[in-house]
């Protein structure tokens, strides 16, 4: 009798292939790290635009990504 125990096909919540799921992985729930990337891009992305009508006070619980969003901010300004 063989055993599929360790065998389950996940679909990438990015790109939406098929692939062999392996909880060792890095990229897991991604199927490479390329799409991780871009998931995480896009959640990036989100924030981002979601947080610039904000106050500074509302990200204040997370200093890291504020500062991280400000520094994007400035990049974006300084490219146009
Ligand atoms: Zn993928």
């Amino acid at each position: 009798m063989v055993c599929y125990v360790s065998y389950v096909q996940r679909k990438c919540p990015t790109c939406g292939v098929s692939f062999e799921f392996d909880p060792t992985s890095k990229w897991r729930p991604f199927c490479t790290r390329r799409c991780k990337l871009v998931d995480l891009g896009n959640w990036m992305d989100g924030v981002y635009r979601i947080s610039r009508p904000l106050g500074v006070d509302d990200l204040q619980e997370d200093e890291a990504l504020l500062s991280q969003l400000m520094a994007d901010a400035k990049t974006d300004r300084e490219k146009q």
